[in-house]
């Protein structure tokens, strides 16, 4: 297999590459992770069963439309395919640092002015996934209800085909139904997003440039990549306070948070279950009530 990858990548980049041993690197969700090198090349590779190679097709269109936006760095994407049962994608590695406050304030200025990266409507080209799961992204005009069916509607549905029914699905069903009330006045550009933005997707390189990686991207309100960066830990405050001098959030955010915030919480609960049951329902009744 690793010499199928190899030969990949040496027919994307016009270079002979002949690594054939991998080292495994450890932290991600989701997939296998190695590190592929020869000499001074080195790649970051990640395997999934076959049936996810179209999982990578679009981590690397998202990476590539991140890239294109010129405004924040990305790893780029070498090369994605099949191989047996094995599905790969190639990209760039990335040396990450210890990462100073300097680091962080840059990563906010810059994931700012990605978010003035506009498109006519919300969504993209291409679904693609949340963690393991399906995100839809059919083109829509309308932000409210992209976010009803597309997101929370969609999260929902699973959530009762996995078998969480009950209160959750009630409260979500009044939920949806008045959800009109919190874009009251807000009418939010279709930003480019990363569209996972938690505190595990980025590194700061040991020269301070920031680095955002495994996204889930579409256009959306910018709104969400924030609201998702409060989610697991939080970011470093000089973070926040660059991106609110670059592009300040909106009044109304501090509630909106928690309805982006629960499309999160409720793909985790249809991915690992467990306490993310009680979490979900707990931000639903902050939001009804
Ligand atoms: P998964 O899709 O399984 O969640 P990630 O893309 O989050 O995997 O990557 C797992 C870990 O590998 C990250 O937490 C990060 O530390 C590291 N990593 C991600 N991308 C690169 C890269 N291009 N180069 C080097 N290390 C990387």
């Amino acid at each position: 297999m690793w010499n199928v990858i190899s030969d990949r990548i040496s027919e994307a980049t016009g270079r002979r590459f002949s690594a054939q041993h991998p080292t495994p690197i450890g932290g991600g969700c989701i997939n296998a992770a190695y590190s592929l090198e020869q000499g001074e090349r080195r790649y970051f590779v990640k395997t999934n069963t076959a049936d996810k190679v179209s999982m990578f097709a679009a981590e690397s269109a998202g990476l590539q439309e991140i890239a294109r936006s010129k405004t924040i760095r990305v790893p780029f994407p070498a090369c994605h395919g099949t191989t047996g049962d094995t599905a790969f994608l190639v990209l760039e590695h990335i040396e990450f640092g210890k990462g100073g406050t300097g680091g962080v304030a840059e990563l906010g200025r810059q994931l700012a002015r990605m978010h003035r990266t506009t498109s006519d409507t919300y969504g993209w080209r291409m679904d693609n996934t949340i963690g393991a799961t399906r995100q839809l992204n059919t083109p829509s005009n309308q932000w409210a209800g992209f976010w009803r069916e597309q997101r929370l509607g969609f999260q929902l549905q699973l959530a009762a085909h996995n078998g969480y029914g009950g209160n959750l699905q009630r409260k979500g069903e009044r939920l949806l139904a008045d959800i009109d009330r919190f874009f009251v006045n807000h009418e939010p550009a279709a930003s480019l997003s990363h569209g996972d933005l938690w505190a595990g997707n980025y590194g700061i390189m040991p020269d301070g440039t920031p680095v955002i990686f495994d996204p889930a991207v579409y256009y959306g309100d910018r709104e969400t990549d924030m609201a998702m960066t409060e989610l697991f830990g939080g970011y470093p405050a000089a973070f926040y306070d660059a991106y609110e001098d670059e592009y300040p959030l909106n009044r109304g955010y501090a509630v909106r948070k928690t309805l982006y915030n629960l499309y999160h919480v409720l793909n985790h609960l249809n991915l690992f279950g467990g306490g993310y049951l009680s979490q979900a329902e707990h931000m639903m009744d902050t939001l009804l009530y």
